[in-house]
C-alpha cells in the first residue's frame, strides 16, 4: 500500500504553475527564501521549510490547504501536508 496516493492529490486535475518566482509573503516585508512552492488550491505561491519564515507550509495548516508542487524549475513533484506523501508528475 506504500504507493498509495492520497485523496488531496488525487483530487487534483490540472496543477496550478507559480505565476512569478517569488514568495508572496516574504516579498511584503523583505524576507529571503531558499525555495518555492505553489499551492494547489488557491494558486499562492509561497517559501519552504528551509526558509526562514516558512510560509507554504504556515499556509497549509492555516488554511487546510494541502497539496503544493515545487515551483522550483525543473523540479516536477507534488507534496501533500496532510499525509505528508511526495508525487512525481
Ligand atoms: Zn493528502
Ligand atoms: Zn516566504
Ligand atoms: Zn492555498
Amino acid at each position: 500500500m506504500s504507493n498509495r496516493i492520497c485523496k488531496h492529490i488525487q483530487a487534483i486535475e490540472e496543477l496550478k504553475q507559480p505565476k512569478e518566482h517569488v514568495c508572496e509573503e516574504c516579498i511584503k516585508v523583505g524576507g529571503r527564501w531558499v525555495h518555492l512552492r505553489t499551492c494547489q488550491t488557491c494558486g499562492v505561491t509561497l517559501c519552504c521549510d528551509s526558509s526562514p519564515a516558512q510560509h507554504a507550509s504556515k499556509h497549509a495548516y492555516e488554511t487546510g490547504h494541502a497539496v503544493v508542487i515545487s515551483a522550483e524549475p525543473g523540479e516536477r513533484w507534488l507534496w501533500c501536508y496532510a499525509d505528508e506523501q511526495m508525487v512525481d508528475y
